[in-house]
């Protein structure tokens, strides 16, 4: 059986008994980094490392499926950043995450192989399911949410993130969404919602979740109606959604984009105060890479001027650039709320801002199984909307890589795996106009 013919399957809508029945082929195409490449960027700049050159398709065995563990076949997948950290194989390479999952037991040396097949996100359909798996059959179309853990340890009891042998599907682990096949735990899966394409229902997993453990859970920053939240990056992966959570949630975002196209995104959403940091001319460093506070407090008076108050929280993943103003602006008792440091993780702000004026800097981290559970549905109640800007074949999510590399999209970058073609898996057409009509096509911007 090819995978094309698993495919055809699925789109022709096989029941579970026929796709339970479908021998596997040996082989399948995913999306891999190659352990023999780690030094092949030793000498460049991080700008110049390009994902092109290092993410590769190659055609690789099918994973062997183990107890409560279950084989799926991405329709789609999206890009995420941690896509680009493992092709330029910074801040380190990815497969030391490898080695080590690879020492841990007999299952985690499965994972140890001179391939990493990338990917964090998935919309899919099961094919095969592993002992122990109750809950999910053949045929079931699902969204996968990248944590994986056993739970084993007491600290992940109440909040499965804070276990420590706790991992991101597809970053550090083997097998991710970026391939033909995928092997997941049964309790990453969710329900697809039904009212959207594969390609949309793929890109809301990774980002969303992270977001909305950030300003909607109580692990990150709480938000309650008529915050004023800062939110960097607004119509990228992260910021994209937490815009809808804000606005859903009837707080007041303040978001912060690099060009009037952007901005006009927002304004169609409805926000109303928009800064274009490159437009004001922002530089938070002075020419001898020192803070520059006059700078910041040229930011922060124009926050003022905009919602008449500093922020309540600032939804931080910049991280080296902007940290250090983000703590200056954040209201006194305020929240900054971080999950990255894109632009470089050694921060440097001024400590008398924070406890002087008791703000508080939470670390956030993906999602819990909760978190990611709740932040699915908000999609699947039509609550939060899909942000695609491109959507591109397996075959050129180097290329999607490239472009996130070198921040020239905006929101999400879909992954067509199994889908032959954008627009296919809707099974609610009425929901879909329900919930979408009018909705800003990010696509206008792709
Ligand atoms: P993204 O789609 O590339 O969006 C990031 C946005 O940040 C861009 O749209 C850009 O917007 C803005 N930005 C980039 N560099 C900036 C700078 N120097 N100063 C100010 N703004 C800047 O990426 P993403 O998916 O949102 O992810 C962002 C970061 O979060 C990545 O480092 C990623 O690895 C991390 N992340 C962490 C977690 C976690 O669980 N810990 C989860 C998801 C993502 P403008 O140019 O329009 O301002």
């Amino acid at each position: 059986m090819t995978m094309e013919a698993i495919h055809q399957a699925i789109i022709d809508g096989a029941d579970a008994d026929a796709l339970a029945a479908l021998p596997l082929p040996d082989t399948m195409r995913a999306a891999v980094v190659r352990k023999d490449d780690i030094d092949m960027f030793a000498d460049r700049p991080t700008e110049d490392k390009d994902p092109r050159e290092s993410l590769r398709i190659d055609e690789v065995p099918i994973p062997p499926l183990g107890p409560n563990e279950v084989l799926i076949a991405p329709m789609a997948s999206a890009l995420n950043y941690n896509t680009v950290w493992t092709s330029i194989f910074e801040p380190l390479s990815t497969f030391g995450f490898l080695e080590r999952f690879g020492r841990e037991s007999e299952l985690g040396a499965r994972h140890d192989l001179p391939y990493h097949i990338v990917g964090s996100d998935a919309a899919a359909v099961v094919l095969q399911v592993g002992p122990g798996v109750t809950q999910w059959r053949p045929g079931d179309r699902v969204t996968v949410h990248c944590n994986y853990v056993d739970l084993e340890s007491p600290e992940g009891h109440m909040d499965s993130m804070l276990d420590p042998s706790q991992r991101i599907w597809g970053f550090e682990t083997n097998f991710g969404g970026l391939a033909d096949i995928a092997m997941v735990k049964a309790n990453q899966l969710m329900p697809m919602p039904d009212h959207l394409t594969w390609e949309e229902a793929a890109s809301l997993g990774l980002v969303l979740a992270t977001s909305y453990r950030m300003l909607v859970s109580r692990n990150g920053a709480p938000m309650k109606q008529g915050d004023i939240v800062l939110i960097w990056g607004a119509t990228g992966g992260l910021g994209g959604f937490a815009t809808q959570l804000v606005l859903n949630g009837g707080g007041i975002p303040v978001c912060v984009v690099s060009s009037e196209e952007k901005a006009q995104l927002l304004r169609d959403v409805g926000v109303e105060h928009i800064i274009d940091r490159k437009a004001e001319g922002y530089r938070f460093e002075t020419a001898d890479g020192e803070p520059d506070y006059d700078e910041m407090r040229r930011f922060g008076k124009r926050i003022r001027q905009m919602v008449g108050q500093d922020p309540d929280i600032v939804f931080e993943h910049p991280g080296r650039t902007t940290f250090g103003a983000s703590v200056l602006v954040c209201k006194r008792g305020g929240t900054i709320v971080t999950c990255a440091s894109t632009s470089g993780y050694l921060h440097e702000y001024d400590n008398r801002h924070l406890w002087m004026r008791l703000k508080r800097i939470i670390g956030s981290h993906f999602a819990n199984y909760d978190e990611a559970w709740q932040a699915n549905r908000l999609g699947d109640l039509g609550m939060i909307h899909p942000i695609l800007s491109k959507v591109y074949p397996l075959e050129q999510a180097a290329q999607g890589a490239y472009e996130m590399h070198h921040n020239l999209h905006a929101g999400k970058i879909g992954i067509l795996v199994g889908a032959p073609e954008e627009g296919l898996g809707v099974q609610n057409q009425e929901a879909r106009e329900q919930h979408l009509a009018g909705i800003t096509a990010y696509r206008d911007l792709g």
